[in-house]
């Protein structure tokens, strides 16, 4: 049996939604997603992913960890959960965080960069202005989803990631 892929949210972001299909979320990373790509957040809905909430339990013992290793004040409620999620189904975390990744580390979890999964979707998503349209580059690593894409150079408007067209 495959143990359970937890996912962050870079990887709904970028990977193909074929490569989606079985992975484990918490339901705060769909708000994450509609905030930085909204185009995004619909193909989702198609997407075959376990939408789940960590027991209390198992967010208790997350909070117990980051706090051990210091990653608590870091880390945002949405990557908490992520990791809680990891230690209740004993998964596989894919994550270019680093501060996920440490916790991983201190626990033994196994992890990934989000990377590392040989995705070919990657290219077919741009960060575009959505005001005036302008197209940055670069995109080609992945990036936290929570942090938000920053604002356009030219007009200064709210930046999102969108499909090529
Ligand atoms: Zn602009």
């Amino acid at each position: 049996m495959l143990e359970p892929r937890v996912l962050d949210t870079s990887a709904l972001i970028y990977w193909p939604v074929e490569s989606l299909e079985g992975g484990y979320v918490v339901r705060k990373q769909r708000e994450e997603v509609r905030r930085v790509a909204p185009d995004r957040a619909m193909s989702l809905e198609a997407a075959r992913l376990n939408w789940t909430e960590p027991t209390l339990d198992s967010h208790e013992r997350a909070r117990e960890i980051a706090s051990e290793t210091g990653d608590l004040d870091g880390l945002s409620e949405t990557d908490l959960e992520i990791f809680a999620l990891l230690i209740q189904t004993g998964g596989h975390l894919f994550s270019d965080d680093y501060r996920l990744q440490n916790l991983c580390v201190a626990t033994g979890m196994s992890w990934s960069t989000v990377d590392s999964e040989g995705i070919s979707g990657i290219w077919n998503w741009q960060i575009r202005c959505s005001a005036c349209g302008d197209v940055v580059s670069g995109q080609g690593r992945t990036r936290r989803a929570g942090e938000g894409l920053g604002e356009c150079e030219k007009c200064g408007s709210e930046m999102k990631i969108s499909r090529k067209r």
